[in-house]
C-alpha cells in the first residue's frame, strides 16, 4: 500500500484523532497513490498513525478513514460506518414519523466518512461526494447507502464548490430508481417542496430544522423580517406560529417562488406575507431609510467565509447586516442571527454581533445560543464540524 511519512513533530493532530493531514506536514510519499486511493500514514519514527484517502490536489492532502491498523478499507468498512451513522439517526428519531420525513444520514467527517453526505428527503436519497476519497468509493457508497437506508431512489448533487479544490468536476443527476426532481418533505409537521436538481446544497437547509421550530414558537403576534429566507423555512414556521406579518427577503427568484408555494401548501394566510427579491445589504438599508421596524428579525446569510483566510472580509459582512438589523428592531424585539462560515467560530461571531450592536447604539442580551440540528453531529475530535452558530438576542 502507498504510504505517507510525516515530518518530525507533525503527528500530534493525528494522535488527537483529528482526521486531516495537510500537505505541509508530509515529509515524503512512497508508492504512487492515485487520487482517492488508500494510503497508510506513518510518523517520522515509522509508527503507524492512520489509514487515509489521498487527495493529490488539495491542501488537505489526506483524510483519515481509520486509526486502527487492523481495519481494512473496503465495502465492509463502509457498511459498518453507514450502519453506525444511520443507527445514530434512529436513536434521534426512534419512530418513523409522518411529521418528520427529511434527515441527514451521514455528515462526512463527523460520521467517520470524510467527504460523503447523504440526505434523506422522504423516499429519496440525495448523495454528495466532496473529496477524492469519497469519489473513489462512489459506486460502493451509492449501493451501500441505498441498501442500508432502504431508499430505492437516489439523486446525486456532487456540484459543491469544495470539489474544485479536490480537482473533481461537478456532477449531478438521477442515479437510481428514477427519482422525481421535486420531493415534498415534512419538517415539524410543515410541508416543503425540495428541488433536488436546482436547490441549494442537496436541496434544503436541514441544519436549521430545530431553529425554525424555535422561531415558530417566538413569532406569535410579531412583525417578522426573514432575511435570506431561501424557500421560506423560517417564514413558514413563523406564520404557522401566528406571526402578524412576514417580510421574506432573498436574492433568488426561484427560492421566493417556492416560498410562495409553501404558504399555499401549508394553508397559511397569504395576506400576511410579502416577498421581496433583492440584495439584502441594499434592502436592509432601504428599509432603515424608510423608517421601517420589526419585532423579530432572522438573519441567515450564506457562507461569507468558507475558511479562516476570508474571516476578516466575512466579519465586515456580518457586522453590516447585524448592525442594520439592530436598527430595524423595536425595543424588546428579537434578533435570530446566524453564521455558517467555517472560518468564523462562535466566539468571533459573538464579538462581531456585539460590535454591531455597539455601533447601532443599542444594548442587547443573548437569550439563547443556537446550533445545527443533531443529525449534523460534531465529532469531538473534529471541532470544524461545528459550523453553524446562532444567537437569539433581545434588544433592550
Ligand atoms: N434561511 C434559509 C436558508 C438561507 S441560505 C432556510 O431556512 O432555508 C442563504 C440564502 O441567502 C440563499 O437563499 C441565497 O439565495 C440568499 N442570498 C445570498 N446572497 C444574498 C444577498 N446578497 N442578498 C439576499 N439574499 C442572498
Amino acid at each position: 500500500m502507498p504510504a505517507l511519512f510525516l515530518k518530525p513533530g507533525r503527528e500530534k493532530f493525528l494522535q488527537r484523532r483529528h482526521p486531516w493531514i495537510f500537505s505541509g506536514a508530509i515529509a515524503r510519499v512512497e508508492g504512487e497513490p492515485q487520487a482517492g486511493e488508500t494510503v497508510d500514514v506513518f510518523a517520522s519514527s515509522g509508527d503507524f498513525l492512520a489509514r487515509a484517502s489521498y487527495s493529490p490536489t488539495s491542501q488537505i492532502r489526506a483524510r483519515v478513514w481509520t486509526f486502527d491498523p487492523r481495519e481494512a478499507i473496503n465495502a465492509d468498512f463502509f457498511r459498518q460506518r453507514l450502519r453506525a451513522a444511520i443507527a445514530a439517526r434512529h436513536a434521534l428519531f426512534p419512530k418513523a414519523n409522518k411529521t418528520q420525513t427529511a434527515l441527514r444520514l451521514t455528515h462526512a467527517e463527523s460520521d467517520g466518512l470524510p467527504g460523503f453526505i447523504a440526505d434523506r428527503y422522504a423516499d429519496t436519497l440525495v448523495v454528495q461526494f466532496l473529496t477524492a476519497g469519497a469519489e473513489y468509493w462512489r459506486e460502493t457508497l451509492i449501493n451501500l447507502v441505498a441498501e442500508e437506508s432502504g431508499c430505492a431512489r437516489v439523486y446525486e448533487r456532487s456540484d459543491a464548490e469544495a470539489r474544485v479544490l479536490e480537482g473533481l468536476p461537478a456532477r449531478s443527476g438521477p442515479l437510481r430508481g428514477d427519482p422525481a426532481e421535486r420531493v415534498t418533505i415534512a419538517e415539524h409537521g410543515m410541508h416543503f417542496i425540495v428541488d433536488l436538481a436546482r436547490g441549494h446544497k442537496t436541496g434544503f437547509y436541514l441544519d436549521q430544522r430545530e431553529n425554525r421550530l424555535r422561531v415558530g414558537a417566538l413569532a406569535h403576534e410579531r412583525e417578522v423580517l426573514d432575511c435570506f429566507c431561501y424557500t421560506g423555512g423560517f417564514t413558514v414556521h413563523a406564520l404557522a406560529g401566528g406571526a402578524k406579518s412576514v417580510l421574506a427577503l432573498d436574492s433568488s427568484r426561484e427560492a421566493l417562488a417556492l416560498c410562495r408555494e409553501h404558504i399555499r401548501l401549508n394553508h397559511l394566510p397569504q395576506e400576511r406575507l410579502v416577498l421581496q427579491e433583492g440584495d439584502a445589504f441594499h434592502t436592509l438599508r432601504a428599509l432603515r431609510d424608510q423608517g421601517r421596524s420589526f419585532d423579530l428579525i432572522i438573519l441567515d446569510p450564506p457562507k461569507f467565509a468558507p475558511t479562516a483566510a476570508q474571516a476578516a472580509r466575512a466579519a465586515r459582512g456580518y457586522k453590516d447586516i447585524n448592525l442594520l438589523a439592530f436598527k430595524l428592531l423595536r425595543p424588546g424585539g428579537l434578533l435570530v442571527t446566524f453564521s455558517c462560515s467555517g472560518g468564523v467560530d462562535a466566539a468571533l461571531f459573538q464579538k462581531i454581533v456585539a460590535s454591531a450592536a455597539l455601533d447601532a447604539g443599542t444594548e442587547a442580551i443573548i437569550l439563547e445560543r443556537l446550533e445545527q440540528a443533531a443529525d449534523h453531529p460534531i465529532a469531538l475530535h473534529f471541532p470544524e464540524g461545528a459550523y453553524l452558530k446562532g444567537l437569539l438576542c433581545l434588544k433592550r
